[in-house]
């Protein structure tokens, strides 16, 4: 059974208000960071009830976990968004389905998604996952490959990148992500510097339930929150 709806209500307004405080702290603007909602494991009602509460960003991680949710929920419009893995073989349906891919990480896969986006008739926009923590069980694209990538995106007519995200090491100390997320802004203005043009590099898609203030703090524009909105995940 889905958590009654002001739960769900409740800690929604909880982590705006956690975000208007971490904005006000780095003197931002709270208006300018968005919010995700990652609803994977959790179902359509959940969804629901979160839309009902003024949420429209959500985020899965999972295509056909996704696809099926989205069919249930139709009548809203919401926005969705792909922060986990993505094959390529599963680039065409991606792209037909969601309306922000977090983990793009080859300039192959951006050509794959362009294709789908096409043939769907539609716009995507795309975030590069920088691997920064260069683990091997990680996903993401390593600095080095990152020009290729915006070449083959500035080469497409129907996705278009507008940022950078990333996923550092789980640990249980907030703080600890700090470097990850200084390093990504980092690499951001490097990137600047190289001559990107600044609205592909628009976002930075960084901090989840436990340290997303911290991200915010260093400059997140969007951050990704699961937990903390719907509570602890149960997987099958
Ligand atoms: C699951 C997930 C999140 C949300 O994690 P919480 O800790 O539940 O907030 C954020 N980003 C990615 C990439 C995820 O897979």
């Amino acid at each position: 059974m889905p958590d009654d709806r002001s739960t769900i209500a409740a800690r929604l307004n909880g982590v705006r208000e956690q975000i208007a405080r971490a904005a006000s702290r780095a003197g931002r603007d709270p208006s300018t960071i968005r919010l995700v909602a990652v609803s994977k494991t959790f179902g359509a009602e959940h969804v629901r009830l979160a839309a009902l509460a003024g949420q429209v960003d959500f985020g899965e991680n999972k295509l056909q976990e996704a696809t099926d949710k989205m069919a249930r929920v139709a009548d809203l419009s919401l926005r969705w968004h792909l922060v986990g893995h993505l094959q390529s073989n599963k680039a065409k349906k991606a792209a037909a389905a969601f309306d922000v891919i977090h983990s793009v990480d080859g300039a192959a896969l951006v050509r794959k998604l362009d294709e789908g986006a096409a043939a769907a008739g539609r716009r995507v926009e795309l975030l590069v996952q920088v691997d920064l923590a260069g683990e091997a069980t990680k996903f993401g694209a390593g600095e080095g490959e990152l020009p290729a990538i915006f070449a083959a995106a500035s080469a497409c007519e129907h996705v278009s990148i507008c940022g950078l995200m990333t996923l550092p090491p789980a640990t249980d100390n907030p703080g600890d992500a700090r470097p990850y997320f200084r390093r990504l802004r980092a690499i951001r203005e490097q990137l600047r510097a190289d001559g990107i043009p600044e609205a592909r590099l628009r976002e930075l898609s960084m901090g989840m339930s436990h340290d997303f203030e911290v991200a915010i703090e260093e400059g997140a524009t969007i951050v990704r929150v699961g937990t903390a909105i719907f509570g602890s995940r149960t997987y099958p």
